[in-house]
């Protein structure tokens, strides 16, 4: 353990929130210093990374939707878990390095979030990237945990909070208490569903074909759930479905909010499923504590009242939903050594 403690003297270590949209790391007493889109560009029909250095992150999210012929940007993970493995290992790889820089003399350990509930062969897989990529050592916690303590909750308390996750692939609704998850429910509805339900709706109500990056910007800048004070519309462009020609339509933020309905009643038929199944006193501390909402899709207008109406609780978004799961694994980092029964890990302590 002295041995370990010497070792991170020379090395970074690192916490990773290796979500479907985005991908952060946080390095202890640093907080967040890498945020990027978790997609890579590849050589089209092969696992081959481009090899022009930055072709992952930001780079190749704009590429998405018009890469020419030879060249495919894909996001490695679907549903929160690890869809392609040799690309997710590039990633991991690339963004390891770029925080952890070449020159060091030992590999950082790194704490990795990961969706609850997800298969020994999908955690194995999330290892072996990691270690692939760069890791000495590698620990697996839970994200809604992760979330939890990024969120400041008392969540080792014997007290129940509850933590609604909406992200890009999965909405995570879990009910925590004496640092353990007591409820978890998980749907394949969350961000990227909405978007696709807007690309859908334009198709059905003006004939129009947009792109999901285009449909996402609309999310983000017209989208609500309840009515706003002041309703706004916005020109989109894409291709007629009809001529295939490009065209122009101008969307208002009441249909976007129509086209939104059914990916967010699932969302919320979700958070009362998960209510219910609580036990007795987990759900009146609840009526105590609310419930906290974290995740990029907790940040659409008025998702909060529209759950704090479904569940009669006080319903807030946590401080800065989109980076709360990789402040808990820093938080996860500090207390390593104390913590580490309550995390997974690779191999068994040396
Ligand atoms: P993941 O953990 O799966 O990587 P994130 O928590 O990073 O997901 O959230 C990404 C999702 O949040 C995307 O679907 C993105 O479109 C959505 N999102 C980001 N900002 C907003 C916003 N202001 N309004 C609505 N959705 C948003
Ligand atoms: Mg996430």
């Amino acid at each position: 353990m002295i041995f370990d403690s010497l070792l991170g003297m020379f090395s970074v270590d690192m916490g990773i929130d290796l979500g479907t949209c985005n991908t952060l790391v946080c390095v202890k007493g640093e907080g967040v210093v890498l945020n990027e889109p978790s997609v890579v560009a590849v050589r089209r029909g092969t696992n081959q990374v481009l090899r022009n250095g930055n072709a992952v992150g930001q780079v190749a999210k704009d590429m998405l939707g018009r890469t020419p012929g030879s060249i495919s940007a894909i996001r490695p993970l679907k549903d929160g878990v690890i869809a392609y493995f040799d690309i997710t290992e590039a990633m991991l790889g690339y963004f390891i390095r770029k925080v952890h820089g070449r020159n060091r003399l030992v590999k950082p350990r790194v704490v990795v979030a990961v969706p609850s509930g997800i298969t020994a062969v999908e955690k194995r897989a999330v290892y072996n990237s990691a270690e692939r990529a760069g890791a000495r050592r590698v620990y697996l916690v839970e994200e809604p945990m992760a979330a939890g303590i990024g969120a400041g909750l008392p969540i080792g308390e014997p007290t129940a909070s509850m933590i609604v996750d909406i992200g890009g692939g999965t909405t995570e609704v879990a009910i925590m208490a004496l640092a353990d998850i007591a409820v978890v429910q998980s749907i394949r509805v969350a961000g990227d569903e909405m978007d696709s339900a807007i690309v859908a709706y334009l198709r059905r109500k003006y004939d129009i074909m947009v792109g999901l990056q285009t449909a996402e910007k609309i999310k983000i800048e017209l989208g609500s759930i309840m009515p706003l004070d002041e309703e706004v519309t916005k020109e989109v462009r894409g291709r007629d479905i009809v001529g295939g020609l490009p065209r122009k339509c101008t969307v208002s933020s009441e249909e976007i909010r129509e086209a939104l309905e059914e990916p967010v009643d699932a969302i919320t038929q979700c958070v009362m499923r998960t209510l219910e199944s609580a036990e007795p006193e987990l759900a009146a501390d609840l009526m105590e504590n609310g419930i906290f909402l974290a995740g990029g899709g907790a940040l659409l207008r008025g998702m909060d009242q529209r759950l704090t109406a479904a569940t009669c609780l006080d319903v807030r978004l946590v401080d800065d939903p989109l980076s709360c799961v990789a402040r808990g694994t820093s938080v996860y980092l500090e207390n390593l050594i104390a913590w580490k029964d309550t995390m997974e890990s690779d191999r068994d302590e040396y």
